[in-house]
């Protein structure tokens, strides 16, 4: 039987953990010991309003199921990111995990978007992680231990309609993640990438109910709690999760074309010739289809993170 993963005296901050994935992270990480921050807004879907119910309802899930300190924290993470940090500090005197999970939704087809739509899911999904990784960092670096998961979507890799900025924003949290990996890498910080498909508020009026049943949020939480776990090695990833299929996604770069060093064969009618080759994913004699960007890579990433 493998070990337990214990995250006893390990104290982790998750966004948006009023409902939906969040509150079944801060369960499950309380289960196993964790002091949790549960950090909501408590607001509508598209971001109106806020509510203290929501965090204040998982903590006392918390304290009533498992008999552990858990705390509230209603600030936006848009606002005051420093804040919910400093709830970790002042109540359990560390942090050492944050979930970047809190989000809103504000759909629109991009010809009829408005720069507010576009503007605050911005600035919830990737202004907010941003804000509440800068503020966990140097705690982090100090302590040589923290472990940062970031969430982002299928919308994100792959598009969907209805949703430039919510994509936009999922997206730049992948771009986000893998610079913060690179960099976090010599001080023990592991920055990963979830893509969930999960039943909550969010997708309980576009999935159908006979799919939704299959997709519950619990489904989710093993990997992230893995991901945050102080024996797990693993940064700069990015899984796809739903329903129980556990999946990682990578880059992947065509063989490609070398062409002729001489300026004038740099032409767009050479482009139109070789077009097929360009876009060619099988390997060729001297040039292999390739994966960039993968953290295996571990040796020239250690070298270079020392000249940092
Ligand atoms: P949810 O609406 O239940 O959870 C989001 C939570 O974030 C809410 O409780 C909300 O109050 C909170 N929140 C919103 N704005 C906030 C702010 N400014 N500050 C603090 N808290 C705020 O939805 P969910 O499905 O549990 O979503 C969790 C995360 O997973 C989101 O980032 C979402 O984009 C992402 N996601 C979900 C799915 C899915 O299938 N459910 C798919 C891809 C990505």
């Amino acid at each position: 039987m493998t070990e337990d993963l214990s995250f006893k005296n390990r104290v982790v901050v998750i966004t948006g953990a009023g409902g939906g994935l969040g509150r079944v992270y801060a369960l499950e990480f309380a289960k196993r010991g964790a002091n949790v921050v549960v950090n909501d807004l408590g607001g509508s879907l598209g971001g109106q309003g806020h509510n203290a119910r929501a965090a204040d309802v998982v903590v006392a899930e918390i304290k009533d199921r498992f008999k552990i300190e858990a705390a509230a924290n209603y600030d936006s993470v848009t606002d005051n990111a420093a804040g919910i940090v400093q709830t970790a500090i002042d109540r359990f005197g560390r942090v050492d995990v944050i979930i970047n999970n809190a989000g809103i939704l504000r759909d629109s087809s991009f010809a009829k978007m408005q720069d507010a739509a576009f503007e605050s899911v911005v600035d919830v999904h990737l202004n907010g992680a941003y804000k509440l990784s800068k503020a966990a960092w140097p705690y982090f670096r100090r302590q040589n231990f923290g472990r940062v998961v970031n969430t982002c979507s299928p919308a994100g890799l792959y598009g969907n309609f209805g949703q430039a900025n919510y994509s936009a924003a999922k997206m730049g949290l992948v771009g986000f993640s893998e610079t913060l990996a690179k960099e976090g890498y010599k001080n023990n910080i592991n920055v990963n990438c979830i893509v969930p498909l999960a039943r909550s508020r969010m997708t309980e009026s576009i999935i159908p109910p006979h799919i939704l049943k299959n997709l519950a949020p619990e489904k989710i939480a093993p990997m992230v709690l893995y991901l945050c776990h102080e024996s797990t090695k693993v940064t700069n990833s990015i899984f796809e999760l739903a329903a129980g299929f556990y999946s990682q996604i990578r880059w992947e770069r065509s063989s490609g074309q070398i062409f002729n060093p001489s300026p004038e064969s740099f032409t767009a009618e050479a482009i139109l010739d070789k077009w097929s080759s360009i876009v060619d994913y099988t390997d060729k004699p001297f040039n292999k289809v390739s994966h960039p960007i993968q953290l295996s890579d571990y040796n020239a990433l250690i070298a270079k993170a020392r000249q940092l």
